[in-house]
């Protein structure tokens, strides 16, 4: 059987006595991908972006050379860069190992994208927690500006660009791209309407934005090191590349594995990789990429068709680990952070546990998503406290429903989507719940989340 792991990301990490300091890095290869970068035109980089059909490792997958496209290069004003390390997902954690064990790869492309796109100016938005990880960043940049990496007049090009580290609040909603933007400006991390606010036009200081998370800036890295056309050659067409999958939860060997798209199926992340349920358990649900993706449930039959018109009926193991795959299935590769449930998890304590998240982090802007999430809490503790109603469950759903496609930015979705997909896939638990709890007999859940 060919090996499932394939580091490309974590390819120098996974290297004994690989360590974070510069020369490391120069020692593996480092800044020679920017070297060629800067000695091709802007707009040749961002080809060679296109044509690997990478796309945003940050949860929402877009392709990341058609986001650089829609720059407003017309509008006369300064473009800026901005990379997204606020990695606040529940069940998520592979952004962090970048940054915290291999700084430089991620800076390399951050020049490299600066450099595509123009921007003089990048920052790099980290999550307020990671106190150590922006130090080591602060550290690598004034090692790589020493060396004519970044700063002025890169490697002699006449072009110069600065990178600021900027240390987040600690909110999920500023993992937003447009929360994220008005944190930066210095104010209240509440998400824009778009449009206006689309951050290629509008985006910080009014001015074109790329916003990328940080595991793409990586990616690009490698994209312009092996040219764009070998890139696309990892993974599977329209999905190329290398995943990070961060499984957590009730397995043997939760941890980060790095699989080629497409190339692996949940089966052998699970099972080969991942060791298997726990000894006397048996697997009962994932939630595959990060808390917001919908939940999917082992023993349910996933039909339909692919966007190459593919045919597929597959069991839960099945499913190849790309992310048309993975959406055709009705839910979302996401950040790839996989939250495992088995038989000893109760649902609706699970489901309560991401009612309470959301409902501390909606920034309130938005009626459905303010009051929505709060009722979805409310309800979903109210149950495991045993004061639950058998119509509890469907005014779960109820409520889920009217918050989904109705709110200003994604919060809505990820407040109804665990609702929307856990609620009829594990209906008759949530009535026995209901039940259990109002009489005592429930029993004790495992905190997941
Ligand atoms: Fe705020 Fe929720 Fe509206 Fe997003 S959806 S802007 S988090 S209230």
């Amino acid at each position: 059987m060919p090996a499932l792991e394939r580091p490309l990301i974590y390819g120098n990490l996974r290297k004994p006595g690989y360590t974070v300091d510069l020369d490391c890095y120069l020692r593996h290869g480092g800044y020679e991908a920017l070297r060629k970068a800067v000695a091709m035109k802007p707009e040749d980089v961002c080809k060679e972006v296109e044509t690997s059909g990478l796309r945003g490792r940050g949860g929402a997958g877009f392709p990341t050379g058609m986001k650089w496209k829609f720059l407003d290069r017309k509008s006369g004003k300064p473009a800026y860069l901005v990379v997204n390390a606020d990695e606040s997902e529940p069940g998520t954690y592979k952004d962090r190992q970048i940054i915290y064990r291999d700084p430089h790869q991620m800076l390399e492309g951050i020049a490299i994208t600066a450099w595509a796109i123009q921007a003089r100016q990048a920052f790099v938005y980290i999550r307020g927690e990671f106190q150590h990880g922006a130090k080591i960043l602060r550290r690598a940049i004034e090692e790589a500006k020493a060396k004519g990496f970044l700063g002025a007049n890169i490697l002699g090009s006449g072009y110069s660009c600065e990178v600021v580290v900027h240390r987040g609040g600690g909110c999920y909603v500023c993992g937003e791209e447009t929360g994220l933007i008005e944190s930066l400006e210095g104010k209240r991390g509440y998400p824009r309407i778009k449009p206006p606010y689309f951050p290629a036009v509008l985006g910080l200081y009014n001015c074109p934005t790329i916003v990328n998370n940080a595991e793409t800036m990586a990616q690009v890295r490698h994209v312009l090191a092996m040219g764009g056309a070998e890139f696309a050659k990892i993974g599977i067409p329209g999905d190329s590349g290398t995943h990070i999958w961060g499984v957590s939860g009730l397995v043997k060997r939760p941890g980060l594995y790095e699989i080629e798209a497409g190339k692996a199926t949940f089966g052998e992340l699970l099972f080969d990789l991942c060791g298997g349920p726990l000894d006397g358990r048996t697997f009962k649900a994932i939630i595959p990429g990060g808390s917001s993706t919908k939940i999917l449930r082992f023993g349910e039959r996933f039909k339909g068709k692919l966007p190459n018109g593919q045919e597929f009926d597959w069991a839960l193991e099945d499913i190849p680990l790309d992310a048309n795959s993975i959406a055709a299935c009705g839910t979302g590769l996401g950040t790839g952070g996989t939250i495992v449930l088995d038989d000893s998890v109760e649902m609706i304590q699970a489901l309560a546990n991401l009612n309470a998240f959301y409902a501390h982090e909606t920034c309130g802007q938005c009626t459905p998503c303010r009051e929505g999430s709060l009722w979805l809490s409310r309800i979903s503790k109210r149950i495991v406290a045993g004061g639950g109603r058998d119509e509890d469950v469907p005014m779960l759903l109820d409520i889920a429903n009217q918050v989904a496609g109705r709110t200003i930015c994604a919060h809505g979705e990820a407040v109804a989507w665990p609702v929307q997909s856990a609620v009829p896939k594990f209906k008759d638990e949530y009535l026995e719940s209901v039940r259990r709890h109002r009489d005592g007999t429930a029993p004790a859940s495992p905190q997941l989340i």
